[in-house]
């Protein structure tokens, strides 16, 4: 018998497991709240042209991402570069690219610089992450560096990226980052090589997706999902929130008994998975989806009966579909504590820095400011520059509240402080990108209270990145943990 199955979010893990899947000959269906796939990963329009929404290279030691970029046929479109890293500290900016200018670096004397990489050194050999859990980030740093260290370099940049939590995080967080550092720098003379796909994520997305659909795998978008229902006869209904977002709207009408859309905006949608402007919709025939008689979501995808449910959605999203779960499972998954993100992209006519990433231990604000056009050709990018300004904030943070103009304002303030070249005329578009649940914070004995993937609802699976627990956040992680999810539970 085939089996059904409903993927809910279409991140790289969600898209990763309906492949397997889909290679097994399951039916696949991924239900995306979004308009466009990716989550995350996903790409969006700036200054009229497509890059990711939020700044991603790939590693060397990236593995299962050069994997399966080589499996939907991009490998050899990757490019490989040489970057620079900066640092702006004490209102200057320094470049600490190599081991010679780090041991040069001025804001730290002699005795703390080196013992500044005596730490990294000892954190890159250390393979007992599990014990650096039930550490404080900031005591085991400032045992390894010094308070002085602590207190110039580490402390700015974990509040940074953890706020005021990096009080309550444990040692395995600058642990993981350092481990992924060093595996940058692990190739030839320790020089960091990162690497992007030609048309960044927002090829390969079209490309995955493209693969995905040519194995039958089915893709709504704007297709929020409320509730996961389970019948007594052991499947499960996957059921879309009743609002939908202004301009999806949609005119549903009964014929002979059949709810139909006339419209065939949704039906384009559905089957073309919207997967970027521009794309040439070839499933727009797909057999059996007659565009003027789509059949609308709201109805009779919420009739359709799945075996088995993955959702790959934050947790305490996942514990909100499923009311159904013991208490255990349930506060499991709502103690899950996020960090968030607000992140601009700026599009400008002059450089700011040769720096792919410059780390900010001022005051500034924004967490730290990557060039991608330190990275890519910047004639995918008409020779324009492509900046992002991260600032990683707590799920509550006011920010998320301002407008993209109260944000463009204390931005462009920011940038005036560190760059004196930069001019606001010289900006070409500015996007700003809100999200509130990005990456779970590590806290003390992080994993110890982890709910598992599989729930007490037998076939129904909740994974995302909460599971990864002795990594850092990436797109190579994300793939790992749904090759590793698939082949233990769900290739029998
Ligand atoms: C600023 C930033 C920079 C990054 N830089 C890098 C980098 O340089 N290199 C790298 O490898 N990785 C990077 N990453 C990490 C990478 O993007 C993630 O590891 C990866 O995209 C996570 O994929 P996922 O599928 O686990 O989660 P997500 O991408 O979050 O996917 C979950 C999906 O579920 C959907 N969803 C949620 N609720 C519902 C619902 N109710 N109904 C239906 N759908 C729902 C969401 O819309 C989303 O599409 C970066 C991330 C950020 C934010």
């Amino acid at each position: 018998m085939i089996k059904n199955v409903a993927i809910v979010g279409s991140g790289f893990l969600g898209m990763t497991l309906a492949l397997r899947l889909a290679e097994t000959g399951a039916k696949v269906t991924i239900f995306e709240s979004a308009d466009r796939i990716g989550g995350l990963a996903a790409a969006w329009e700036i200054g009229g042209f497509e890059w990711d929404k939020h700044y991603h290279v790939t590693l060397a030691s990236d593995t299962f991402t050069r994997k399966i970029i080589e499996e939907i046929g991009l490998g050899d479109e990757f490019k490989w570069v040489e970057t620079k890293t900066g640092f702006y500290t004490d209102g200057k900016l320094h470049s600490m690219s190599d081991a010679m200018e780090f041991l040069r670096f001025p804001p730290l004397g002699l005795v703390n610089r080196l013992r500044l990489a005596a730490t990294i050194l000892y954190a890159s050999r250390q393979t007992d992450w599990r014990s650096l859990e039930k550490i404080s980030v900031e005591n085991w740093l400032v045992k390894l560096s010094g308070k002085l260290t602590f207190e110039k370099i580490w402390k700015p940049l974990l509040r940074a990226k953890l706020g005021d939590s990096y009080k309550r995080t444990s040692a395995a967080f600058i642990w993981a980052t350092i481990q992924r550092m060093f595996a940058a720098r692990r190739s030839g003379l320790k020089k960091e090589m990162f690497g992007y796909v030609r048309g960044g994520y927002a090829r390969v997305l079209r490309q995955f997706s493209e693969r995905l659909m040519s194995k039958g795998v089915e893709i709504h978008l704007n297709a929020p999902i409320d509730r996961i229902e389970k019948l007594p006869n052991g499947s499960f209904r996957v059921l879309p929130r009743r609002s939908r977002r202004r301009g999806d709207e949609k005119k549903v009408v009964l014929r002979d008994g059949e709810v139909v859309v006339e419209s065939t905006k949704y039906a384009r949608v559905q089957t073309a998975a919207q997967v970027a402007p521009g794309f040439s919709g070839m499933f727009l025939s797909e057999p059996g989806l007659k565009s003027s008689v789509a059949v609308s979501p709201d109805a009779a995808l919420a009739m359709r009966e799945y075996d088995q449910v993955i959702l790959t959605c934050p947790s305490s999203k996942a514990a909100e579909m499923l009311p159904q779960l013991t208490d255990d499972e349930q506060l499991k998954l709502r103690n899950i504590e996020y960090q968030g993100i607000v992140c601009a992209s700026v599009l400008m006519k002059c450089s700011l820095s040769p720096f792919y990433v410059t780390n900010i231990t001022d005051e500034a604000p924004f967490t730290g400011v990557i060039e991608m056009t330190a990275l890519v050709d910047k004639r995918d990018f008409g020779q324009n520059t492509l900046v992002y300004l991260p600032k990683y904030v707590s799920t509550d943070d006011e920010l998320f509240g301002k407008t993209d103009a109260e944000i463009r304002e204390s931005f462009f303030a920011g940038l005036e402080r560190m760059y004196p070249q930069f001019k606001r005329t010289d900006v070409i578009a500015f996007r700003v990108s809100r999200v509130r649940n990005v990456f779970p914070l590590p806290v003390l004995n992080y994993s110890d209270s982890l709910p598992g993937v599989k729930t007490s609802i037998e076939n129904v699976f909740v994974i995302n990145s909460s599971q990864i627990v002795n990594g850092t956040l990436n797109v190579n992680e994300t793939i790992q943990l749904a090759e590793r999810f698939f082949n233990e539970e769900l290739r029998k």
